[in-house]
């Protein structure tokens, strides 16, 4: 799919080319206790973001999604962030 609209609305959020990252680099692996890595594929808020911004294809959107719960669990990642702190 081409990007039809331009990124006008989306402005906290990096789109970056619609190219799964850990198809792209086999180097990097989907790990729960990795929340550095695991940070990026959340929004400020601490919600997963979907497919469509990140460009992450569906097997690995599954694998990413497991370890996001698996590390909010453990507290590695937020589940959601206070509202004051951010000041929206
Ligand atoms: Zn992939």
């Amino acid at each position: 799919m081409e990007e039809r609209r331009p990124n006008t609305r989306r402005k906290a959020i990096v789109v970056k080319k619609r190219i799964c990252r850990f198809c792209n680099d086999k180097q990097i692996t989907i790990d729960y206790k990795n929340p550095d890595m695991l940070m990026s594929f959340i929004s400020e808020r601490g919600k997963i973001l979907p497919r469509r911004l990140t460009g992450t294809c569906a097997r690995h959107q599954r694998a990413l999604t497991v370890a996001i719960k698996r590390a909010r669990i453990l507290a590695l990642l937020p589940f959601t962030t206070v509202k004051e702190k951010l000041e929206l």
